[in-house]
């Protein structure tokens, strides 16, 4: 088991720092609310330390062959997976996930990025352009110090869905968790080290939004990958672009989801529950609106509350139980906010809605149903166990209604139908689709968002154009022609 607490609240030029003079950051068990860590947010010399390692660093870094680094990475990757439980247990401690979940979705997901990127260093290459006689050739560059900020809800996965295309290209990174969770960034770091990884090339300070910042202003960082909210994208992307920086924003979502008459009943039931209760529906790109065509509402009604009735609540540490509680008090005092708008705004409750009278931050898995495209619930970002039920008649419908949102991560359908589905998801205006699932996010195809949900892409070769720049060089084989 590790120990929750760890050996200090920053990893920088290869080892624990500690200082104490920063501003207090306690770490609670969402199941139970018992605080199990302590760490200090950076103070400035904290963040001074980080920038001055990862600049001297990554030069360094950058100068090894693909192949060398490479084979870090797929070394962390192998200890990542030989730690499996004892990551997944901690990651259920920070953010209150079941084990269930944990055990395959956290410390896996960061793994087969950290495989997938380390295989690929070896091949990211320029290319060769004949023009005659003469040719141009481009070198593929890393941007140079890169910094990587989290959200709570998927701490291991986040850190290494940054590091591993990042310092597959030769970056350095300085990454800076959730306040929320601030713990298993710095096993991915130890992890990273014990792999090889020079000192300094991978570095995790603690902070708040401050601590963001500073980072995001400093002249000697080069990129800024952010996971979070719309409104710290608006900021963040505001700051980066005072310095002309990289950047990529994975952001909020308020995606669709629609179900017609022909589909598998038991299917779209299972997706619309991956879309909303997994992880006690705190996932970016979980589909919320859930438009069922009218032929069907019923049945799927019937059927999803029947379903629900499987959810088994209780300690997150408990490998049976599915369900587990929300990350924080505020986060569950947001939810019930939006509980008791939907409730207001007339939406028909037909489960949940309610706090769990046991200790810790539980909320019953929600469902509204008669909802309409102009109530909040159907409008914002919830980011927990809310489902609303909206219902449509016809494709054209479903897909303008699902359309009309400023958001545009995520969009799934289901239907036996095969050109309806093709259709569906041409005109869906997200970044990532999904035709009779829900929630996959392989390593190998690209994820990310459209409209607010942000720009650029995670994972996949993709990851690697947001990671590195080319550089143009033309080649002369003869003379130079001049006109005087
Ligand atoms: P958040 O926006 O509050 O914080 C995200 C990170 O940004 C944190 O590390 C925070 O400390 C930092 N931050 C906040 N203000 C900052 C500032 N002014 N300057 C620099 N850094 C700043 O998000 P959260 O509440 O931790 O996470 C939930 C949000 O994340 C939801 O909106 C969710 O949809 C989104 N999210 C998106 C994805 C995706 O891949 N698209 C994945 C997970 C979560």
């Amino acid at each position: 088991m590790i120990d929750p607490q760890p050996k200090g609240s920053h990893f920088i030029d290869g080892t624990h720092v500690e200082d104490g003079n920063g501003a207090e950051i306690p770490v609670f068990y969402p199941a139970s609310g018992a605080r199990i860590a302590t760490v200090y947010a950076a103070t400035d010399a904290v963040v001074e330390q980080a920038l001055a390692s990862a600049t001297r660093a990554q030069a360094e870094w950058a100068a090894l062959s693909g192949t060398e680094r490479g084979r870090v990475l797929r070394r962390a990757a192998d200890i990542m997976r030989d730690r499996n439980r004892d990551l997944s247990e901690l990651e259920t401690r920070d953010t209150g996930k079941p084990l269930q979940e944990t055990l395959v979705a956290d410390a896996t997901s960061g793994a087969d990025a950290l495989e997938y990127f380390g295989g690929l260093t070896g091949s990211l290459t320029g290319d060769h352009i004949p023009l005659g006689a003469d040719f141009a050739y481009t070198r593929r560059e890393p941007l140079g110090v890169c910094v990587g900020l989290g959200a709570w809800n998927y701490p291991t996965q986040i850190a290494c869905w940054k590091a591993a295309p990042a310092l597959a290209c030769g970056n350095a990174m300085i990454f800076k968790p959730s306040e929320t969770t601030p713990l298993s960034a710095l096993q991915v770091a130890e992890i990273l080290h014990e792999a090889g990884l020079p000192p300094g090339v991978f570095n995790v300070v603690q902070g708040r939004a401050r601590v963001g910042s500073l980072l995001v202003n400093d002249a000697r960082v080069a990129k800024v990958s952010l996971t979070g909210s719309v409104p710290t994208g608006r900021k963040v992307y505001a700051m980066a672009a005072v310095g002309m920086k990289h950047v990529t924003m994975e952001l909020g979502g308020k995606s669709p989801l629609v179900i017609f008459d022909d589909a598998d009943l038991e299917n779209a039931v299972s997706g619309a529950i991956m879309a909303n209760f997994y992880s006690s529906g705190q996932i970016c790109s979980n589909g919320t609106r859930v438009f069922v065509q009218k032929g069907i509402k019923e049945a799927f009604l019937k059927r999803l509350s029947e379903r629900l009735e499987g959810v088994k609540m209780g300690d997150p540490l408990d490998e049976a139980v599915n369900y587990g509680p929300l990350v924080s008090a505020e986060q569950l005092e947001i939810v019930e906010g939006y509980i008791a708008k939907g409730i207001e705004e007339g939406a028909r409750l037909v489960c949940g809605g309610k706090r769990v009278e046991r200790e810790g931050y539980y909320l019953e898995p929600t469902v509204f149903a008669d909802v309409t495209d102009d109530m909040t619930i159907a409008r914002e970002e919830i980011f927990g166990p809310v489902l609303s039920l909206l219902e449509f008649e016809t494709e054209d419908e479903a897909l303008a209604r699902a359309n009309d949102t400023e958001f545009g991560l995520s969009a799934g359908v289901f239907t036996r139908d095969l050109a309806r589905a093709h259709r569906m998801i041409a005109g869906f205006e997200a970044g990532t689709c999904y035709i009779n699932s829900y929630n996959d996010a392989p390593v190998e195809a690209p994820f990310g968002g459209t409209k607010m949900s942000g720009l650029g892409r995670e994972n996949a070769r993709d990851a690697i154009e947001h990671y590195s720049q080319k550089k143009s060089v033309y080649v002369r084989m003869g003379d130079v022609e001049a006109p005087f």
